[in-house]
């Protein structure tokens, strides 16, 4: 097998009016329709408990449905058995057997299905080979690196031949430093595989750093579906836009907008600066965070300036230069303004409120 073969053709996945319900609570996911194309990266991203494992794990037939239908590239797979749908759920790698080799790793869901050894060892090796594994392929999880270990996760997936690979939350474990590494090869081998990505994780920086495809969810529903691109730059919810950060919500004449937090603009409020000009508002800097690159700086309503705790009501962030030359402190009054092209209306959500 080159690295050119592809494992299997990539499948795209639909949801139709797909809902769960657990014995008590509200519906874990609530009426949801999406469309996944093949060979994406796709990212639920999500605050805890909003559905992102339960729509996983109903894709991967580890959870049944309540209602609704799951199609791989038109057929319909919602009442199949979890190894016979062409999906696999690739676990993180703290769940490689220890007394294991990467190989017997890899090769074990062979083994389960009664696959004699010879043939199982070959094809886990190939995999191996192909994950640039091979020549480690005798080495046990502890005497592999974090990344390494990552990999051989990612080949024991694969062993299947899945047609769409699901991941949920695989970096959180890992520390800062590992994580960032790892995503890069996940969006590497997903490329290079050519196969369908869903990825489940509470980071949006992490769902913007790899996905094609971001799926944003609220209480069991979706809030909103694009690119990174296009969800960071045209949040159309509050709950999106603050879920996202890097924005401000605000209330205007015309109902709230979001704008982003590098958009704004920042001056000393002077006497004869106008309280009431439209596109600007008062504040009082209530924080100064330098960030390398940048400086956060967040702000108050003047009404809460002398607030001691809880968080700021906005924010604004300057290119490092643009603050040196004009240092902003704690308890000044400032005024802010945008340009109405930057401002974007928001659907109000009471679940943020
Ligand atoms: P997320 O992965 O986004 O954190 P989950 O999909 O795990 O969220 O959970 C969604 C909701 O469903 C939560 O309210 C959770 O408590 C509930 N839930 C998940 N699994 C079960 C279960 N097996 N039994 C009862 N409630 C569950
Ligand atoms: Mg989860």
């Amino acid at each position: 097998m080159s690295a050119a073969t592809p494992l299997s053709l990539p499948a795209a996945i639909e949801l139709v009016a797909v809902s769960k319900r657990f014995a008590e609570g509200p519906a874990a996911v609530d009426n949801i329709h999406l469309r996944i194309p093949g060979a994406s990266y796709c990212c639920l991203l999500g605050p805890s408990g909003c559905g992102k494992s339960t729509t996983l794990r109903m894709i991967a037939g580890h959870e049944t449905v309540t209602s609704g239908d799951i199609l791989l590239d038109n057929r319909n797979i919602t009442d199949l058995p979890a190894a016979a749908r062409g999906t696999a759920m690739m676990f993180q790698s703290f769940a490689l057997f220890p007394h294991l080799s990467a190989l017997d790793n890899v090769a074990f869901s062979l083994r389960m299905k009664g696959i004699d050894k010879a043939q199982r060892q070959d094809r886990a090796q190939q995999l191996l080979e192909r994950v640039a594994m091979g020549a480690l392929a005798n080495r046990k999880p502890a005497e592999l690196s974090g990344g390494q270990q990552q990999r051989v996760a990612l080949a024991r997936a694969l062993i299947t031949e899945p047609r769409v690979l699901l991941l949920d939350e695989p970096l959180s474990a890992l520390d800062p430093f590992l994580r960032i590494q790892m995503r890069s090869e996940l969006r590497r081998w997903q490329k290079e595989l050519g196969l369908t990505f869903i990825h489940v994780t509470h980071s949006q920086e992490e769902a913007m750093a790899l996905a094609d495809m971001m799926v944003v969810m609220n209480q069991g529903r979706i809030e909103q579906v694009g690119t990174p691109h296009q969800i960071y730059n045209y949040p159309k919810s509050e709950f999106t836009a603050r879920f996202m950060g890097g924005h401000n919500v605000i209330e205007t004449p015309s109902g709230r907008v979001g704008v982003r937090n590098d958009h704004m603009q920042i001056q000393a409020a002077t006497e004869s600066s106008d309280a009431s000009a439209p596109n600007s508002l008062r504040a009082v800097v209530s924080d100064v965070e330098y960030q390398g690159t940048y400086v956060l700086l967040g702000l108050r309503r003047p009404a809460r300036a002398t607030v001691t705790d809880g968080d700021a009501d906005w924010s604004v962030m300057l290119p490092e230069a643009t603050f040196l030359a004009r240092p902003f402190h704690v308890g000044e009054s400032v005024q802010l303004s945008w340009a109405a092209g930057q401002a974007h209306p928001l659907s109000s959500d009471t679940a943020m409120t």
